[in-house]
C-alpha cells in the first residue's frame, strides 16, 4: 500500500526546492545519479566492519563500492591519506576524530561558534563541549583570523587538538599557518572542511592535506553529494581512526550513502565540476560586492569562498530572524546567523548567511546574483 501522506509531502518539498531561491550556504542540489545510488537496494545491506574485514557475510559487492569511494576521494583531493567514508554526517566525522585521539577532559582549541565555528567544535550544548575542555579563538576586529593571536592562545592553553575550519566564515583559512602553530605546541591538527570541500577539491581554496593530521568533511555542501561525512588521516592514525568510527561511535555503515558518495566523487573529478566551483566563487564575489555597493555591512568585509554574512541589523535595521522570515515570504530561503560579538541571542541574531553553491547548480551566473542582491535589498527595505 502506497504511503500517500509522505509521498505527497515529498512532492510539496520538491516544489519548494524547485521554485524557491535557495541561498542556504550548506545546501546544494545533487544529481539524479547521486539520488539513484542513495535510493538504491544498497540500503538493505548490513556491513559492520571494513572492506575485507566485515562482521557479516555477503559483503563482496559492498566492499568493492566502499573501496571505490575511498580511492576516488584520494584522487579527488590528491592525497595518500587514509580515508574512512563511513561517518553518517559531518558531526559524526568530527566525533570520530575526537574519539580517536582524545580522552574525556582533554583540551581542545577551536573556533568560537559566534565567530563562524561549528557546534561540534566544542559548543557547551554539544557533546564535544561536555566531554572535553574547550578553549576558543575568535576573529579580530576586522573579522579576520589573526594567526599570531591564535598562536598565543595555543601556547597558553596547550591543547591536545586544534581545530581549524568553519561554518560561517567567508575568508580563506591558512592551513599551513595552523600547522606551524600545532607543531609548536605539540597539538594534533584537524581541518574541518565541511563547507569548502568542493572548493578544496578544485583548487579554489588552499588544501589542508599534507598540513594536518586529520581532515573531516561533509559530502553534501559544496561537494554536492549525499548527506554524509568522511574522515581522512595520516597513515599513522589509520588503525585507531577506523576503530574509533566502528565500533567506537557507529554500527552498520550506510552503504547506500557510501555508494552515492562514490558517485558524487566521480562527478567531482570531472572538468565540469571545476567550471562549477569557479562559478560558485565568481558568483559569490559578485553577490557580495553588490551588497557592498548597496551599503550593506559584510562580516569580514568580503568573501573568498562560497558564502558571506551580512549584518542586517546594522545595514537595514532588521534582525536576522526577521530577515529570514521576510525573505522566506518572498520565496527566498536564507538562514539567520550570529555575527561576531552579536548583541542578540542566537535564535534572533543580527546576521544572515548567504551562499551561492545551490543556485549556481541551478545555473545562476554573476548577473543573476547582482539582480538578486537588488531584489533582497528592496524586499528588506519595503518590509521592515
Ligand atoms: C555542516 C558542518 C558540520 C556538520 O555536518 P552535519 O552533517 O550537519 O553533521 C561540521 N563542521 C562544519 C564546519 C560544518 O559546517
Amino acid at each position: 500500500m502506497r504511503d500517500k501522506i509522505i509521498f505527497d509531502l515529498i512532492e510539496q518539498e520538491s516544489n519548494r526546492q524547485d521554485n524557491d531561491i535557495q541561498l542556504i550556504a550548506s545546501e546544494n542540489y545533487v544529481s539524479e545519479q547521486v539520488m539513484e545510488a542513495q535510493g538504491s537496494i544498497l540500503t538493505n545491506k548490513y556491513a559492520e566492519g571494513y572492506p575485507g574485514k566485515r562482521y557479516y557475510g555477503g559483503c563482496e559487492v559492498i566492499d568493492e563500492i566502499e573501496v571505490i569511494a575511498q580511492e576516488r576521494f584520494k584522487k579527488l583531493f590528491k592525497t595518500d591519506y587514509h580515508v574512512n567514508v563511513q561517518p553518517h554526517s559531518g558531526s559524526q566525522a568530527n566525533q570520530g576524530v575526537f574519539n580517536c585521539i582524545l580522552n574525556p577532559g582533554d583540551k581542545v582549541l577551536g573556533m568560537s561558534l559566534d565567530h563562524g565555528g561549528h557546534l561540534t567544535h566544542g559548543h557547551a550544548l554539544s557533546l564535544t563541549g561536555k566531554l572535553y575542555e574547550i578553549s576558543s579563538y575568535v576573529t579580530d576586529e576586522n573579522g579576520e583570523l589573526n594567526y599570531d593571536e591564535i598562536r598565543k592562545i595555543a601556547i597558553d592553553v596547550k591543547p591536545k587538538l586544534i581545530i581549524c575550519g568553519a561554518s560561517a566564515f567567508s575568508l580563506e583559512i591558512d592551513f599551513e599557518k595552523f600547522s606551524l602553530i600545532a607543531k609548536e605546541v605539540g597539538a594534533y591538527l584537524l581541518a574541518d572542511i565541511a563547507h569548502i570541500a568542493g572548493l578544496v577539491a578544485t583548487g579554489n581554496h588552499m588544501s589542508p592535506f599534507a598540513h594536518v593530521d586529520f581532515v573531516t568533511t561533509t559530502t553534501h555542501k559544496t561537494l554536492r553529494g549525499p548527506r554524509g561525512g568522511v574522515i581522512a588521516c595520516k597513515e599513522e592514525h589509520a588503525k585507531l581512526l577506523d576503530r574509533s568510527v566502528f565500533p567506537g561511535i557507529q554500527g552498520g555503515p550506510l552503504e547506500h550513502v557510501i555508494g552515492a558518495k562514490a558517485v558524487a566523487f566521480y562527478e567531482a573529478l570531472s572538468d565540469d565540476f571545476k567550471v562549477y566551483q569557479d562559478q560558485v566563487v565568481a558568483n559569490c564575489k559578485a553577490f557580495c560586492n553588490q551588497f557592498i555597493e548597496l551599503g550593506y555591512t559584510i562580516i569580514s568585509g568580503r568573501t573568498e569562498n562560497h558564502l558571506f554574512l551580512i549584518d542586517v541589523l546594522q545595514s537595514v535595521g532588521v534582525t536576522g530572524k526577521d530577515a529570514e522570515n521576510i525573505l522566506g515570504k518572498h520565496n527566498i530561503t536564507v538562514n539567520k546567523n550570529s555575527i561576531p560579538n552579536d548583541t542578540l541571542s542566537p535564535v534572533i541574531s543580527s546576521g544572515i548567511r548567504l551562499g551561492t553553491a545551490a543556485m549556481t547548480t541551478k545555473g545562476y551566473n554573476e548577473s543573476d546574483f547582482i539582480l538578486l542582491a537588488n531584489k533582497i535589498d528592496q524586499i528588506l527595505k519595503e518590509n521592515k
